[in-house]
């Protein structure tokens, strides 16, 4: 059967979400495409080839929430919904052709409005932690919204993973690409300054998602932006991921205190259990790091104008391979170390170990730490930091 690349996409989608349970009424004949057709000339956007778009949901405050499916030529899908910029989906070779989703998520927007730990989500204004949630900049004492302990973690009470963002579907070089931005105003979780903040996620030829974030100021405000998303290369659900292999270009990493605070000093890896510079599987020295691996990796190559390929993850069973280029100068690795089998999302119950985090960004706290490449933006400059994970079975 041969049929025309716009059905084809259409088609093998469909495929995907029945294979993933989801029952989608109309889908053939296309919910959006539904859409369009009513539009006047002042409606949506028409979507390129490679996207759809449909409602997800509705926030408890009544806002329409979306889900853009966007699709590659070799017919590697992301799911992303405009509630948090969230990646809830991301399906990618196997070995003998066969694709399969490798993140944790929830089918419907009603899994992430009751709470879940930033699956997928672009955490923000800061991600990661922030000291007892104050910091001084320019002579100023700022005080934030703490909730982590006595802590800022991820922007705050209602970070930027719990807004909804507003989406236009972009032209991407290598793919499908959808852009979603979210304004966040001055005071908001105490950060001083309205921040316009982008992500661009593009899907690549080559089956990566390269993943585009901006942010601009109208006042000095620190900026972190990260995307939070758990894979598990064999699938969500399907066990604990500590038989992946991972090898990262880092030679030092940055100590923390029992409250997950960096202690300010940066400390070789080599001949330690954070040692990840020659490959080494994820379970191989867990149990000597206590509560698991949840620490920020110094690359050796610093921060670059353009991403340069920093990690590199294979899981034998499925004969998956991930690799991370990025901007950043560090990334967060986290070994799904709180999930303890309350939530269950796609594939399954989610339980420890189930999902690791790549969270490319610079260090945590660094809006404490002097001697920790600055966070701050000011106006006038733009904030940028591009990643792209991407795929291949080897
Ligand atoms: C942090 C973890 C935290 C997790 C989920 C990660 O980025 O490093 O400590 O538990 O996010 O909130």
């Amino acid at each position: 059967m041969r049929l025309s690349k716009a059905t084809g996409a259409a088609f093998s989608i469909c495929l995907v979400m029945a294979a993933g349970g989801v029952l989608m009424s109309g889908c053939s004949s296309g919910g959006e495409r539904k859409e369009q057709a009513a539009a006047k000339p002042a409606g949506p956007q028409p979507l390129p080839e490679g996207m759809t778009r449909s409602e997800f949901g509705r926030t408890q405050e009544g806002e329409r929430v979306e889900l853009y499916v966007l699709e590659n030529r070799n017919g590697m899908i992301a799911k992303i919904t405009t509630y948090g910029a969230i990646i809830t989906e991301l399906h990618v070779p196997g070995r003998g052709g066969s694709k399969g989703n490798v993140v944790l998520g929830f089918e419907n927007l009603d899994g992430y409005l009751k709470g879940h730990p930033y699956f997928g989500a672009i955490v923000g204004r800061v991600g990661n932690r922030i000291a007892k949630g104050r910091f001084t900049l320019d002579g100023a004492v700022y005080k934030l919204a703490t909730n982590n302990g006595p802590n800022h973690l991820h922007g705050g009470v209602k970070g930027f993973d719990k807004r909804v963002w507003s989406a236009e579907p972009v032209t991407g070089a290598g793919g499908p690409a959808l852009k979603l931005t979210c304004v966040s105003p001055d005071g908001e979780e105490g950060y001083p300054g309205t921040l316009t903040s982008t992500v661009v996620y593009t899907l690549t030829g080559d089956n990566g998602i390269l993943i585009e974030l901006t942010a601009v100021t109208d006042k000095a405000t620190p900026v972190n932006l990260t995307n939070h998303t758990y894979f598990n290369l064999a699938g969500p659900g399907s066990g604990d991921i500590l038989g992946h292999e991972l090898k990262i270009d880092a030679d030092r990493y940055v100590p923390v205190d029992a409250a997950l605070i960096p202690t300010g000093a940066l400390a070789g890896v080599r001949g330690t259990p954070m040692d990840f510079t020659s490959p080494m599987t994820i379970g191989a020295r867990i149990a000597k790091v206590e509560g698991g691996y949840d620490h920020c990796y110094v690359f050796t190559k610093g921060t670059t104008p353009e991403p340069a390929p920093v990690i590199r993850v294979r899981e034998p069973g499925s004969g998956r391979a991930m690799e991370v280029l990025t901007t950043e100068p560090g990334v967060q690795l986290y070994t799904g170390n709180f999930l303890d089998g309350t939530i269950a999302g796609i594939g399954g119950v989610y339980k420890k170990h189930f999902g690791f985090c790549l969270e490319t960004q610079h260090f945590p706290d660094a809006v404490n730490q002097p001697s920790f490449p600055s966070v701050v933006l000011r106006p006038g400059q733009t904030y940028r930091h591009v990643t792209v994970y991407r795929f291949s079975v080897e």
